[in-house]
């Protein structure tokens, strides 16, 4: 910059000036946030929002660690592909660990896995983050999928991170999308994009609030589709949701990105609903 005269050299030095004052005064304002925090929870004490006992210290994740603790991870003996809970199936030592739904090839992911099942108090935290959009929580979800993924480091070996996502209106209507809360910080965890427009979801849920497993099925086959013009091609995702209930949504997510010709599909979810067999297996 030979050329610069004295008055770009003055705007510049002032822009380095005001870029450090902006450094400073965020600096300050994010101490201040901490000090306030600490200050609100000494003179405010939260109390846990599962079990109503007083947090203990400025916690951001609004659950004492003994409601934390009590999630019940799924065990390790789970179905290979779609990673649901074997309870005393019998299987041959050489065979793949399989499900009936997977010896079928019921589902279009790869396989998914879960932290823990859903039940109990994770019902009501898994609602924290869905309707009350509480981040921190999130973030600690993140960190559980986290340790998920480094379990079995070589099957989730990925280049993005994508959301399940909402339909458009639902998503105007909450302000948010709930699995982002949990599939953004996890992208940064794992040093991979996040990618919450590479999919759409196309069909709006049914108003219904109760659906049969058959129309829960029905409800989100094509769904979705990725969005006009994103490169999925040879794409191995990594797909995020809060619950797996029958697995219809992933799977719905999941044939929408094979068709966009992604590599594969490996789908993580907080929790698992472990009573909801499938429309053509009632028996199992
Ligand atoms: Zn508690
Ligand atoms: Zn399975």
């Amino acid at each position: 910059m030979a050329e610069a005269g004295t008055s770009s050299a003055i705007s510049s030095s002032n822009s380095s000036l005001s870029s450090k004052r902006r450094g400073v005064s965020e600096g300050l304002r994010s101490w201040l946030k901490a000090a306030g925090d600490a200050l609100v929870s000494v003179i405010f004490p939260a109390g846990c929002r599962i079990c109503g006992e007083l947090l203990a210290d400025s916690r951001r994740v609004p659950i004492c660690p003994k409601c934390l603790h009590s999630f019940e991870r799924v065990p390790s003996a789970v179905c290979e592909i779609c990673g649901c809970p074997l309870f005393g199936l019998r299987q041959k030592e050489e065979q793949p660990r399989l499900c009936p739904a997977c010896q079928n090839k019921t589902y279009g992911f790869d396989c998914a896995r879960s932290f823990a099942i859903y039940q109990g108090p994770l019902v009501r935290a898994i609602l924290l983050v869905k309707f009350e959009q509480i981040e921190p929580l999130g973030a600690w979800f993140a960190e559980r999928l986290a340790e998920v993924v480094s379990s079995e480091r070589a099957r989730f070996a990925a280049d993005v991170v994508v959301p399940v996502p909402l339909h458009r209106q639902r998503e105007r209507e909450r302000g948010y999308n709930q699995a982002a809360l949990i599939s953004r910080p996890l992208a940064k965890r794992l040093r991979l994009p996040h990618k919450a427009l590479l999919l759409m979801r196309t069909k709006a849920r049914p108003d219904k609030r109760i659906l049969t497993l058959e129309e829960r099925w029905e409800s989100v086959r094509g769904a979705f589709a990725t969005r006009p013009g994103s490169q999925v091609d040879n794409l191995r995702v990594l797909l995020i949701d809060d619950v797996l209930t029958t697995g219809a949504t992933l799977d719905a997510c999941a044939r929408a990105l094979r068709e966009a010709g992604a590599k594969s599909v490996f789908a993580l979810t907080v929790a698992r609903a472990i009573r909801n067999p499938l429309p053509s297996s009632v028996e199992w």
